[in-house]
């Protein structure tokens, strides 16, 4: 026998263990949703005429946010979303994920710009990983990918930046910074952290779970299958990954908890730490907080 969902008389299509509820197709999404538009009104209010840059990659996350911030914004006409995707030369990758973001956003009819590291840096992330390198590859792109999308977000007067991380994604970060000690970077996730020069950076999906993520991707016929990142398996992050899936699966809510427990503290660790008033990047003119931005000094320029 089926079980029913615990708001209607449907059949139920999840069962959020953190939640103790069974949930039917349209209170799931509808409580999706609601977390959202929740999660906007409370850390980030839109306000008139504003523009926002919203960046996707063509994967699951990035596709469903773009699907919301459209459905809640798209009607209002002074109101400006413009989708930013970073083409970052990696083979057998990032092509199919881009035809993904490009059919998504004439779907919605949004105005889509695609940047490079070819362009912007002459060079791509499949260079860069062959070479001798100091640190990890997802911390060349990571970087090199934050500093482009700021760099466009600025250029186009975006006062908002979205990205689509999930609650996986925020939990996995808060754990790594207690990990590394980085109280400084800690301070830097407190929603809204408005830093001059850096365009501010919003996470509508960051109470949704990945895998709610990616069934209301799903259910909405969103681009949901990227394959994976040939340099995924380097990152640390896949360790802490594993790590707090493990919790999750043996304390439900545990995501939930390292988020909600970072969110309480967060006003006080920003009071007791204030951040430090960035400077610019001597070579790029980027906003960063000593002589050269970090994607300068990772390529090695000086
Ligand atoms: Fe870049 Fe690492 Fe993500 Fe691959 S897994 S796209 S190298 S950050």
């Amino acid at each position: 026998m089926s079980i029913k969902c615990d708001k209607c008389k449907h059949d139920s299509i999840i069962y959020q263990r953190y939640s103790g509820m069974h949930l039917c197709k349209k209170h799931f999404m509808e409580d999706v949703e609601r977390k959202i538009k929740l999660t906007i009104r409370k850390h980030y209010s839109v306000r008139k005429n504003e523009t926002i840059a919203v960046a996707v990659s063509g994967g699951k996350d990035s596709s469903v946010m773009l699907y919301m911030l459209h459905k809640i914004l798209g009607a209002r006409p002074d109101i400006r979303l413009i989708a930013l995707s970073v083409d970052e030369g990696i083979a057998g990758y990032r092509h199919n994920t881009l035809e993904q973001a490009k059919g998504l956003t004439s779907r919605l009819g949004v105005e889509h710009i695609i940047l490079s590291f070819r362009e912007q840096y002459e060079r791509t992330m499949d260079e860069i990983a062959s070479l001798e390198r100091e640190k990890g590859t997802c911390s060349y792109c990571g970087v090199l990918r934050k500093s482009i999308l700021n760099r466009k977000a600025l250029e186009l007067g975006a006062t908002k930046l979205a990205i689509g991380h999930n609650l996986d994604d925020e939990a996995q970060t808060i754990m790594m910074n207690h990990l590394k000690g980085d109280v400084a970077r800690m301070v830097r996730l407190v929603p809204p952290c408005e830093l001059e020069g850096l365009v501010l950076r919003i996470k509508p999906l960051r109470y949704i779970p990945e895998k709610e993520v990616a069934m209301y991707a799903y259910l909405n016929g969103l681009p949901l299958s990227t394959g994976a990142c040939p340099y995924a398996h380097e990152a640390m992050r896949n360790e802490v990954r594993e790590m707090l899936d493990d919790f999750e699966d043996k304390h439900p809510g545990t995501k939930y908890s390292l988020l909600s427990g970072f969110d309480k503290i967060a006003n006080v660790l920003s009071r007791e730490i204030p951040i430090a008033k960035l400077a610019s990047c001597r070579l790029c003119g980027q906003a960063c907080s000593s002589e050269l931005c970090q994607a300068c000094k990772l390529l090695g320029k000086q």
